[in-house]
């Protein structure tokens, strides 16, 4: 899509935000509002009553970077600040992966199988219908923007895939799974609490299939060791189909799989 490598280039150029920085706001007949870089969206400050100093932080999920500005501090200083990372900045705007949108011939990886998006909209429908037929999710829809339908019908494929797989590994040490629930979360892939109960990143359904595999492993490993001892993780090596590259994997590329179904 050219068209959107074309916009990402505009935002995505420091010297457009900067400018921003400079900008004179109108005369205001009141207090004039604290002067903000909201206009890109890539950009955005976060006061904080809990930050010390002054921080950048690149949010995936979100997609955008924040400016976490402690309470006490002017905005002055932190645009400085910002100023003074530009640098840095640039360089994880260029490496934050483009969005892909949920829009028709999108390709979404599902389970390591890139499977492509067929919608064809018709406002004579009564209702959506969604099917994974073959490598395809065929969508036909009466709804302009599917989007929020695609993703519950994705989350609902993810969690009775995590479900499966769980009850199946801990059948293998000879544990039960209370719960298995799908959450969004940022950066917490999985978890397990003292009483089976496992979460998982319904977004894993985006990942190679040995990374969303070790994922199960590690929680359903939980159900026998609530830490990370050796132990822990030999049961963890044992119930996983291929540990390795699937630890490697979700560490050096989770933020990936916030990239789909984001506005682009
Ligand atoms: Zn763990």
């Amino acid at each position: 899509m050219p068209s959107n490598k074309l916009k990402n280039k505009d935002f995505f150029s420091l010297a457009s935000w900067l400018n921003l920085l400079h900008f004179e706001p109108p005369e205001y007949t009141q207090e004039p509002p604290l002067p903000t870089l909201l206009d890109n969206k890539y950009i955005q400050i976060k006061r904080s009553t809990r930050a010390r100093r002054l921080a950048l932080r690149v949010d995936f999920k979100d997609r955008v970077i924040y400016l976490v500005v402690p309470k006490r501090t002017a905005l002055k200083k932190a645009y400085a600040f910002a100023h003074a990372n530009s640098d840095w900045i640039d360089e994880q705007l260029e490496n934050m992966p483009d969005a892909i949108p949920y829009e028709d011939g999108a390709v979404l990886p599902l389970f390591g199988q890139d499977t492509q998006l067929d919608i064809t909209y018709d406002s004579g429908l009564k209702r959506t219908t969604i099917a994974l037929i073959n490598n395809q999710l065929v969508i036909r829809t009466n709804k302009e923007d599917p989007s929020g339908r695609i993703e519950r019908f994705l989350r609902q494929m993810a969690k009775d895939k995590f479900a499966a797989l769980s009850h199946e590994k801990a059948g293998i040490i000879g544990k039960k799974v209370a719960h298995v629930t799908v959450r969004d979360t940022k950066t917490r892939w999985g978890s397990c609490d003292e009483n089976g109960r496992l979460s998982y990143c319904w977004r894993l359904i985006f990942a190679p299939y040995d990374a969303m595999d070790y994922i199960v492993a590690h929680e359903v490993a939980h159900l026998e060791h609530l830490d990370h001892s050796t132990a822990f993780w030999n049961v963890c090596r044992d119930l996983s189909d291929n540990y390795v590259d699937g630890y490697y994997w979700i560490h050096n590329n989770g933020c990936e799989l916030m990239r789909y179904g984001k506005a682009a």
